[in-house]
């Protein structure tokens, strides 16, 4: 597990106003921190760049201690789960989940024991010899998640994990990331413009707006705002 920092980020794309514009946050390890605002203000922007999959333009993004400005996102030691789930079709849920672990050259009795435990976790046990196409969309985000939770990364980091399930699986994948992450108690970095989830997820909500912080708060302090 590890802290995440972000000192002064700026993210310039080309010649243009600034996607992200001097951000600055800290946050604690442990901690489950969503990322909230309108389409374009540079949620995914400021995630990628946690992950190491953008440059930083200007600024220090600081993990566990260390300036990962340079570092190439394979030697992050962080999970992402993407908005559409990215799963091998070819390969078994078994050996989507077992994907990170193989590119470690994991011993295979490992392998098994840590695919079992995140597919106990997930309830996908049942499933672990289907392909990606014989499966839900629900199960198909679980598949995901098993594969983020299955190395022990330092920190989670999710882009809108739930915009292309319906509302009621929806409701219910949101309950089990919440349950997840206070079970696993990982740190935690949740994109998403769903108000529900922003107000149910996390332990603080960093509201952003054209690339500026407008407020971090925690839901509560957030809902009795007048
Ligand atoms: P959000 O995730 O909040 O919708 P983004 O981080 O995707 O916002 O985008 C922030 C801003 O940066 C937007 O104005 C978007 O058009 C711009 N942007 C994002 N990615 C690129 C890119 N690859 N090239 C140029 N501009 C980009
Ligand atoms: P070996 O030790 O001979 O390499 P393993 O038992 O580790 O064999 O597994 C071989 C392959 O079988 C794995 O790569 C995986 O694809 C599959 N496999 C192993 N255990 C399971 C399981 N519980 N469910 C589904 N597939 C499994």
């Amino acid at each position: 597990m590890a802290s995440i920092e972000m000192r002064n980020i700026v993210k310039k794309y080309g010649d243009g106003f600034p996607a992200v514009n001097d951000v600055s946050l800290d946050i604690a390890d442990g901690e489950f921190m969503i990322l909230v605002g309108p389409s374009g203000c540079g949620k995914s922007t400021l995630l990628r760049m946690i992950v190491g999959l953008e440059d930083i333009t200007s600024g220090d993004m600081v993990i566990g201690g260390t300036r990962v400005n340079d570092k190439a996102p394979r030697d992050r030691n962080l999970s992402m789960v993407f908005q559409n789930y990215a799963l091998y079709p070819h390969l078994s849920v078994y050996e989507n989940i077992a994907f990170p672990l193989r590119l470690q050259n994991t011993p295979d009795d490992e392998v098994r024991r840590r695919v079992t435990e995140a597919a106990d976790v997930l309830e996908l046990h049942e499933h672990l010899e289907r392909k990606p196409a014989n499966l839900s969309g629900g199960q198909r985000q679980r598949v995901a998640m098993g594969r983020a939770i299955v190395r022990s990364a330092d920190a989670f980091l999710f882009d809108e994990p739930l915009s292309n399930l319906d509302a009621k699986l929806r409701g219910q994948m949101r309950t089990e990331i919440a349950r997840l992450q206070r079970r696993l108690g990982i740190t935690t970095v949740y994109v998403t413009h769903d108000q529900t989830e922003a107000m149910t997820l996390g332990d603080r909500v960093c509201v952003l707006r054209k690339g500026l912080i407008q407020q971090v708060a925690s839901p509560r302090e957030l809902y009795e705002q007048p």
